[in-house]
């Protein structure tokens, strides 16, 4: 194999696919460091699940290799609708199909609106005190927001493809994450509770993607500067040897960022924390202490949904009357 080939397809081998994530590394973490955000009446029940929820953090990328609908909710192509479709796209489900169909919006990534789901979806679970699904729902939640808060997930050129950048998706989530959190101030303080959660993570998104032109230009200013050749270095993991951006090269580019990197990790596990508590709050402070250790047999949670549906029910029928 010549040189070049060689190279070729190290280089193939080491890219990321279409819109991974975080690094698994960076979202065990959010996920880890947000339960220290939660207030005293729920930081024992996720303190006793702290390995779940840190494992469980990256079940939503594994998902995507069994599950066809998952990858979609993991990024939003946000410029393939327009200059200013940060601003004009409709930020509640229902007004989004109407205005793009529903198979436009699942081809180009629907996580703001799956974040809402799974918020309403885990405040169900808090409701009814379903332990199962309140760890998995929140791990998954932990993993929705996360990707939210990462430029490359808000864009149709999530990989610098079109831009010859090629790589760069797991250079600025895995590649720099690995190498410099350890220097990262994670403390950002208490959960706060959200008036508007579906708002709140498009301001996410929208912020993230005002960073993409940073992402980008940096990328390509630093590697102007240092060289294509100081670019790459080979690590060998294992058996084999691939090819990764140097540690010259990720340096050179994490600081001509101001910090980019450490902010957004942070503005993740902050908002995790805000919607756990969110939900928790929403579903009227269920006891969770409770819930260690102890979980509601099937037939008891059948009975629990059941009511929960027919309060649903009630409360809609009141609000109809009522207009
Ligand atoms: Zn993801």
């Amino acid at each position: 194999m010549t040189y070049k080939l060689f190279l070729f397809v190290v280089l193939v081998i080491s890219v990321p696919v279409k819109a991974t994530t975080w690094g698994f590394y960076a979202h065990k973490k959010i996920n880890r460091l947000a339960i220290f955000t939660l207030p005293v009446e729920m930081i024992g029940f996720y303190k006793y699940n702290i390995d779940y929820m840190t494992e469980k953090a990256v079940n939503a990328d594994r998902r995507r290799y069994a599950v066809k609908e998952e990858a979609a909710r993991h990024y939003i192509d946000i410029d393939h609708y327009g200059d200013s479709a940060l601003y004009k796209m409709p930020r509640y489900w229902k007004e989004a199909v109407a205005r793009y169909s529903e198979d436009t919006l699942q081809a180009y990534g629907i996580i703001p609106w799956h974040v809402n789901i799974l918020r309403y979806r885990l405040t169900d679970a808090m409701r009814i005190k379903d332990t199962q699904n309140i760890l998995r729902l929140s791990a998954d939640l932990g993993h929705y927001i996360a990707d939210a808060n990462v430029p490359l997930h808000t864009t149709v050129n999530y990989n610098g493809q079109l831009t010859d950048q090629y790589g760069i998706h797991g250079l600025w989530e895995s590649r720099l994450t690995e190498l410099f959190s350890n220097e990262y101030e994670f403390f950002v303080g208490r959960a706060t509770y959200l008036s508007n959660p579906q708002l709140e993570i498009w301001d996410a998104i929208t912020q993230a993607h005002m960073s993409l032109d940073s992402v980008f230009s940096l990328e390509r200013r630093v590697t102007q500067k240092l060289g294509e050749d100081k670019k790459y270095s080979f690590e060998t993991r294992g058996q084999s040897t691939i090819k990764v951006y140097s540690s010259e090269f990720s340096r050179a580019y994490h600081k001509s960022m101001k910090g980019m990197v450490e902010r957004q990790m942070r503005k993740s596990i902050k908002m995790v924390g805000d919607f756990w508590y969110t939900c928790w709050v929403d579903a009227g402070q269920p006891d969770l202490e409770q819930l260690i250790d102890f979980e509601f047999s099937e037939e008891e949670l059948a009975e629990r949904k059941k009511e929960l549906e027919a309060w649903k029910e009630e409360t809609f029928k009141k609000r109809v009357h009522e207009h």
